[in-house]
Order: C-alpha cells, then structure tokens, then sequence
C-alpha cells in the first residue's frame, strides 16, 4: 500500500531546512508521496506572524517541480486553531485505518510533542519520523519522562513504516542545515540577506510583498 508521509509546518516562511527534511524523509522511508499541510493558526504555538494565504503560496512555490509533494490546505480554510490530532483524524476519514501514514517532523517538534493536544492518541493514527535539527538530540535523558517511555516502546528502523498503519517512531540521518523561519524573519526584518537559504522563487515573493519588513 502507498506509503504517505506528511509535512506539517507554519512554513513563515518556508525553507532549505522543511525541502530537505521532506526530501531525506522521502528517500528513507521508500515514501510515495509527501502531503504539505501549512497551518492555519496553530493551536500549540504564537499564532503565526503572516497570513496564510502568503505562507501556502510560498510553500506551493517551494514544491513546485516534485510531483511527489502536494499541499492540503485543509488547514489554513478554517479560522479555529489547528491540532494535529484533528488533522489526523480527518486524513484517516479521507483515507481510511490502513494506509501507513508518517509524520514527518524535526527534532525540536518531536521533543515538543508531549505539549500538543492529546499527543498519546497521536500514535495511533501515524508513525513519526524524526529528522535531526542542529541543536537538538534524541535521547532519552533530555526527553520528558513520557515521551522517552512512549520512545523506548515505540523506537524503530524505517522498515516498520509499510508493517503497519501508525505506531512506530523513526529517527533518520539528514543532512543538518542550520536554518529557522525565525531566524530568516530576523535576518529580513534587519535588512541582512536570506538568499541561498531557500528557493529563488519563494525569495522573490517575500520580496513582492514586502513580508517581514
Ligand atoms: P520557527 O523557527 O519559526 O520555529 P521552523 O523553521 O522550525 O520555524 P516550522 O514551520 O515550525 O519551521 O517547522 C515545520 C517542521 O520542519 C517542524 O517539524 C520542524 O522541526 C522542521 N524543521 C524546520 N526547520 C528545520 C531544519 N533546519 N532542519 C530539520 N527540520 C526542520
């Protein structure tokens, strides 16, 4: 069965960091596609700083020549906060108990998991799969004692991924780039240059509509 994996993000704006970790996630876990999800107002973090129109622009420019990405904008048509458990459980609605989902995510995002609403169900509707980020590390003595509980039950090699639906948590080896949305507002904000740090195309948008002056 086709292997999805999904990409979730406030992606403001969307970076090398997001197209790697999507690209090396594909890769490691044979997957068939990667769905983008930009939230709408996310309900576990600051509200983000720019409209979703813009930050699902960005993102559908930042995909746009890998047919394996696509982006659900399910998420930015509502104006109640987003949960990933919502999200999950209407991608299940949408394509059933069976299909292997994986999450993709960042190590900062997984070590941050036990703040998200009803983070243990999470488990049930999606496999994780966790990139390293410069910064952050996967152990289990820097987790919260229930993430590491839930890690050390649940930690597999990329194989699991097609033996189940959800349930399992991968870590995979990327390459580290250095690189955060906040960083490239600050960078913009002060003038300084975010070029080579993601596409031209989203370079030149931000540029258009003069965002994070
Ligand atoms: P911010 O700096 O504002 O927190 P961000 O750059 O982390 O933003 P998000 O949209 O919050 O961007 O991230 C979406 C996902 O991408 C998260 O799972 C995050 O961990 C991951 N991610 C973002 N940047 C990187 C990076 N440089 N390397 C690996 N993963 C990343």
């Amino acid at each position: 069965m086709a292997l999805l994996g999904l990409m979730g993000g406030t992606f403001d704006p969307v970076h090398f960091g997001h197209l790697r970790l999507a690209t090396e996630a594909l890769e490691a876990f044979g997957l068939d596609a990667v769905r983008w999800i930009p939230s709408g107002q996310p309900g576990h973090r600051d509200t983000p700083t720019t409209i979703a129109l813009h930050r699902v622009e960005m993102v559908r420019l930042a995909i746009t020549g890998e047919p394996r990405f696509t982006l659900d904008l399910a998420e930015t048509r509502t104006s109640e906060p987003t949960f990933t458990i919502n999200t999950l459980k209407r991608l299940r609605a949408e394509l059933g108990n069976d299909r292997p989902l994986v999450m993709i995510l960042g190590m900062d995002s997984f070590l941050s998991l036990p703040t998200w609403r009803s983070w243990t169900e999470l488990f049930d509707l999606a496999h994780f799969a966790v990139g390293e980020r410069p910064g952050f590390e996967l152990s289990t003595q820097t987790m919260v004692s229930g993430l590491a509980l839930e890690f050390a039950r649940r930690s597999a090699t990329p194989e699991a991924a097609r033996g189940a639906a959800a349930g399992a948590i991968m870590s995979f080896p990327m390459t580290l780039l250095d690189i955060s949305a906040t960083e490239l507002r600050a960078r913009i904000s002060r003038g300084a240059s975010i070029r080579y740090l993601l596409p031209e195309s989203v370079l030149a948008y931000i540029g258009a509509h003069r965002l994070y002056r």
